[in-house]
């Protein structure tokens, strides 16, 4: 198998500049440790520092710099006191979710021992489970208008579009981790009670992609429920596969079960490797607490395992690499050092020296 990856790093702005450098020593750590190399390409450019010299986010030949990568190792986006968010978002990462086809968007949701649960009555081991997201179709498009605009008649259709191939592969992808997990367990977000024609068919592909995975148990559950659920019986989940618009709505309500947003890390993936995927904390550049050295890297060090994991398809070093990482997470934060969002002063960079010790030494 493959053993040498080329990597493009990109901090961004904000704390993404702060905890970039707090995953790539823990990345490199794992690296070396489990012999997997790692050529390393610094980007200057998907920043809004960028954008104040040159006027957009990115130069012309982006994707040219880019494609030959196999994975983009990406801090935060977004500065809003120079450059308006849409500008600065649709100007760099949402042009690499569509233009390299990144149609699973996967956030691990997962409860630490040491981290305090705002669900009550919680311990680890009870909040342990994935949401995939379908990332390219679905509910977001911009088929539709309006009609009679500004008269009492006024109506707005706005259309959703699924097909075959967008929700086969999104629900193939879904079907192989849960058959790759102990329990084997996939849950299908749907809503086909209401949404009368597209949730229906959604439901008829997962069963028929259910027919191919005889060892995968799957239940159906509507929207509502299963949002309530993951404040309510958290246990119930072990994959959980979503169209665009639900998947958007749980993969943040999931991590939000588990503490702070300091802590979840995304994957938003091109599975079939014709692009490079791309690997992120969910948090955001935080500009209120930037240029003090306390934001979290735990999202961004997690993003980087997720990384090392999905380079290797799930085997190999690249598995090994993941889960030491996961395990060293793991033992931070049972015993410390803490930044101040999980209740202690350490700063950024302590936490990430901490992470890749344990890393390195394979405690
Ligand atoms: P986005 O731009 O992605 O929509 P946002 O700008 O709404 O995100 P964030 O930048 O994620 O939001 O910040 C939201 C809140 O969470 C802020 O108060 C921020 O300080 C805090 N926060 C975000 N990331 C971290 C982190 N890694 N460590 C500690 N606090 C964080
Ligand atoms: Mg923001």
């Amino acid at each position: 198998m493959k053993n040498s990856f080329s990597i493009a790093l990109i901090a961004g702005d904000g704390i993404g500049k702060e905890v970039m450098p707090e995953g790539l020593r823990v990345v490199q750590a794992a690296a070396k440790r489990f012999d997997i190399q790692l050529e390393l390409k610094v980007i200057d450019w998907a920043s809004c520092d960028y954008y104040a010299a040159h006027g957009q986010m990115m130069p012309d030949d982006w994707k040219d710099q880019l494609a030959g990568c196999d994975a983009i190792y990406f801090g935060a986006v977004g500065w809003p006191a120079t450059v308006p968010d849409h500008v600065s978002l649709w100007g760099s990462l949402l042009k690499f979710r569509r233009e390299f086809d990144q149609y699973i968007n996967l956030r691990p949701v997962r409860l630490f021992e040491g981290v305090p649960c705002p669900l009550a009555n919680r311990k680890p081991g009870d909040i342990d489970y994935y949401v995939v997201r379908e990332n390219t179709e679905g509910e977001y498009t911009s088929l539709g208008g309006t009609m009679y605009a500004g008269t009492e008649r006024e109506i707005v259709i706005q259309e959703s579009v699924f097909s075959r191939f967008g929700a086969d592969r999104v629900l193939k992808y879904a079907f192989e981790l849960a058959n790759n997990r102990p329990r084997k367990h996939l849950t299908v977000a749907t809503k086909s009670n209401g949404i009368a024609i597209s949730m229906p068919w959604w439901d008829g592909r997962a069963d028929a992609m259910s027919a191919g995975y005889p060892e995968v148990t799957m239940d159906k559950q509507h929207i509502d429920i299963l949002s309530a659920r993951f404040v309510l019986q958290p246990t119930r989940f072990d994959v959980v596969v979503a169209s665009n618009l639900f998947g958007d709505i749980l993969s943040d309500l999931g991590p939000a079960t588990t503490g702070t947003i300091g802590l979840a890390p995304s994957a938003n993936l091109n599975p079939d490797r014709r692009f490079p995927s791309l690997f992120e904390p969910v948090h955001g550049s935080a500009p209120d607490i930037y240029g003090k050295n306390i934001a979290n890297p735990i999202a961004m060090i997690w993003s980087g395992a997720l990384m090392l994991d999905f380079l290797t398809a799930g085997q190999g070093a690249g598995r090994a690499a993941h889960d030491a990482i996961v395990a060293a997470i793991e033992d931070v934060l049972k015993s410390g050092p803490r930044t101040p969002d999980l209740g202690g002063d350490a700063s950024t960079t302590e936490l990430g020296e901490a992470i890749a010790f344990h890393v390195a030494k394979g405690a």
